[in-house]
């Protein structure tokens, strides 16, 4: 199915103040409930990965977790889950960080990656990048790469994207609000 951004963005929910005051939330569960549009950004994402080296997708907790089921299958791919804090059993690794509006801690099983896999990296959205440069830290822990994280949304004026590029993490969205 053809990409249609404009499509895609007007399924984005702006809500002012949520889940604090002074952030607007940009809520895609209208997005999450079409079909169509859950097919554009699949197909387009797919797309874009199928050729590539990509030999694992890392889901991030929790609207990640959704996109990274459907990219994973269609590629063929082991699904690893970069949880919240507290979920996952076994030896695993934790970063802190923080997101616009939440300190945070994301996990992941410590046999995740023997080393050496090209790990894309799945989101919903980027605003400050702390969730997605939290999980590059872990893959790289655990002797694997990045090879590309990727949202639906960036939110450039929250300067996230900017901060991973300079951090050297290869960063793609499929659309923006500035
Ligand atoms: P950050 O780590 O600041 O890039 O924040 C990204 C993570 O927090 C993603 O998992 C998003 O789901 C969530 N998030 C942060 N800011 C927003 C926002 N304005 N609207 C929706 N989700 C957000």
């Amino acid at each position: 199915m053809i990409f249609d951004e404009y499509t895609i963005k007007s399924l984005v929910r702006p809500v002012p103040d949520f889940p604090k005051a002074g952030v607007t939330f940009r809520d895609i569960t209208p997005l999450y409930r079409s079909p169509k549009a859950m097919r554009m950004v699949a197909d387009s994402l797919i797309q874009r990965y199928v050729e590539s080296p990509v030999t694992h997708i890392g889901a991030i907790d929790a609207r990640g977790f959704l996109l990274g089921a459907v990219i994973a299958y269609e590629l063929n791919k082991p699904l690893i889950l970069f949880r919240k804090v507290g979920k996952l059993p076994g030896d695993t690794l934790k970063d802190t960080y923080a997101t616009e509006y939440s300190k945070a801690e994301l996990e992941i099983q410590s046999d995740s990656f023997a080393g050496g896999e090209q790990v894309l990296l799945l989101d919903d959205l980027i605003a400050t990048g702390g969730t997605f440069l939290a999980a590059a830290r872990l893959v790289k822990q655990l002797g694997a790469s990045v090879y590309e994280a990727a949202a639906i949304i960036d939110l450039p004026d929250l300067g996230g994207s900017r901060k991973m590029q300079d951090a050297d993490i290869p960063t793609y969205s499929l659309c923006a609000f500035a």
